[in-house]
């Protein structure tokens, strides 16, 4: 595979039109030319009226070269959708759908939202591993988008505006591995067991700030440092700096975070840390290529429950 693009400059010279970018998907799904995948016929023809198709020469199988990918069925060019992957893995903030509307000159803000909402599904790796070795794990409660605050003396579903959310860091050598990053309903043993059990793989140790909830969490070796609220950072740094990471983008990205949509965000926010030095790879992921992925629905997209 050629050296991935670097600048903006260099992604329109790659990917100029619908034909390099489908071009692209062929050399990822055929390195080695095309193979037939209900018969393994090395032969086939790119059909002329049907675009970026192969027609197996032995039995006939038309293969697109979207199959499998975010982008297969989908209405809007190719060029649009390198385009927003792109720009989606490389801005080491993201972009939101209104700003993706608007640099991709896209029409509405519904299909601009639609296109973010699919990239970031791709965000989970299906059986993705489990953070291992030594894992700093604490929790913390992020404020709600304004919108989405209770109203003043009413029953809110959460607690004076806050979201709970539960994070796991990977401690390697002294510096930050991989992160997960989850809601929670409470800070509860039974919530952050829940959590851990997720998202730490057994044998890893786990090193909390000794809060009561940790302790018992099945498969794991609990390492508490029993501490005051003060010193919290030095114990778990890695978890406090990511949990400010994490508050300072929901605030400056999506003028803070919508509880309905809020583990989709925070899977966004750990997809981009856990692949900050592999862009190439992020771009890759985000259109599905090479990740056998089932279709997403709008309806999926709206009703994240019915799917989760
Ligand atoms: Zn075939």
């Amino acid at each position: 595979m050629a050296d991935f693009p670097r600048s903006l400059i260099e992604f329109q010279r790659r990917f100029p039109d619908e034909r390099a970018c489908a071009a692209y998907l062929a050399q990822v799904r055929w390195p080695d030319g095309f193979r037939c995948p209900a018969c393994g016929h090395a032969k086939g023809w790119e059909l002329v009226g049907k675009a970026f198709t192969r027609e197996c020469a032995g039995c006939g199988r038309q293969t697109s070269v979207t199959a499998g990918t975010v982008m297969h069925a989908s209405k809007l060019p190719l060029t649009v959708w390198f385009w927003a992957a792109y720009l989606m893995a490389t801005h080491s903030n993201g972009i939101a759908a209104l700003q993706l509307q608007a640099q991709l000159g896209l029409g509405s803000y519904k299909s601009a939202w639609l296109l973010c909402a699919k990239l970031r599904r791709a965000m989970v790796a299906p059986g993705r591993a489990p953070l291992a070795g030594l894992v700093e794990i604490d929790e913390t409660a992020i404020p709600l988008h304004r919108r989405d605050e209770p109203p003043a003396g009413g029953q809110g579903r959460s607690r004076q505006g806050k979201m709970l959310v539960a994070g796991g860091v990977e401690v390697h050598g002294g510096g930050p591995g991989r992160v997960r990053l989850a809601t929670i309903a409470d800070f509860s043993a039974r919530s952050l067991h829940a959590f851990v059990e997720a998202n730490v793989a057994p044998g890893a140790t786990a090193r909390t700030d000794g809060w009561g909830g940790y302790p018992g969490a099945p498969g794991v070796t609990h390492d508490p440092h029993v501490i005051g609220p003060m010193a919290a950072h030095i114990v778990l740094p890695w978890t406090h700096r990511v949990f400010a990471n994490l508050k300072a983008w929901a605030l400056g990205v999506y003028h803070g975070l919508r509880q309905q949509h809020l583990q989709s965000y925070l899977d966004e926010f750990t997809f981009r840390f856990n692949r900050r030095r592999t862009r190439h790879a992020a771009f890759r992921s985000l259109l599905g290529i090479g990740v056998a992925r089932m279709p997403t629905t709008y309806n999926m997209l709206i009703r994240p429950e019915a799917t989760a």
